[in-house]
């Protein structure tokens, strides 16, 4: 087992090679010391990082520096790693239930767009293991912030998706990377399956060469 990664984020690379990324898994734990990283807080917050270690309290980083992998650590909650190949932004995205509702994806859009003149058309995104359809019951209170009723199961994985392309992303550029957290105890961390609060998966993004 290994770290994970997206075909469609690989293959940025084929003309010449600019982009690193990967999706740790339970036994490929990857280390964040080298990284941007954040106090993740379950908002919409993303914030631009321009050096490793901790950049503040929020749940997205960006940034077009060459050579800086920013971060997210997850255990259910959905990594989601986007790349610009027209200006070189990136981005790492922790969405679990409550920053999907606010719109995270969204909010990490604008802030390329704003900071770097990223054209959501022209992003790539990968969505990594998160807790699936399968087996995410939530309540009416969480239902209720996604358009249903009543209790039920939700799939964070297409409510981010959809949020994508409603943000301008080519739904063709989008990757689904890995399976269900709480399915796969072999390969995954799940908070709501081990309760364990050491068991984090991180997960990143780099440019590696300045556009
Ligand atoms: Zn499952």
């Amino acid at each position: 087992m290994s770290v994970l990664t997206s075909s469609l984020l690989a293959g940025l690379n084929r003309e010449h090679v600019w982009l690193e990324h990967g999706f740790g898994t339970r036994d490929a734990l990857l280390n964040q010391d080298a990284m941007a990283s954040l106090k993740q807080i379950h908002s919409n917050v993303s914030l631009a990082a321009d050096r490793p270690g901790s950049a503040g309290e929020g749940d997205a980083l960006v940034t077009r520096d060459a050579g800086l992998a920013v971060s997210v650590r997850t255990a259910d909650c959905y990594p989601i790693l986007l790349a610009d190949p027209e200006t070189h932004a990136v981005a790492a995205i922790h969405a679990g239930w409550r920053g999907t509702a606010a719109g995270v994806v969204r909010s990490t859009l604008a802030r390329m767009q704003n900071e770097f003149g990223t054209d959501p058309q022209n992003v790539y995104a990968a969505i990594g293991p998160g807790i699936g359809h399968c087996c995410y019951g939530v309540g009416v209170e969480v239902a209720r912030q996604f358009g249903m009723d009543r209790a039920g199961t939700l799939d964070l994985a297409v409510e981010n998706r959809n949020q994508l392309i409603a943000a301008g992303l080519n739904p063709e550029r989008i990757e689904r990377v890995g399976g269900c957290t709480f399915c796969n105890p072999v390969q995954f961390f799940s908070w709501r399956r081990d309760h364990d609060p050491a068991g984090r998966m991180i997960s990143f993004i780099r440019a590696t060469a300045a556009r």
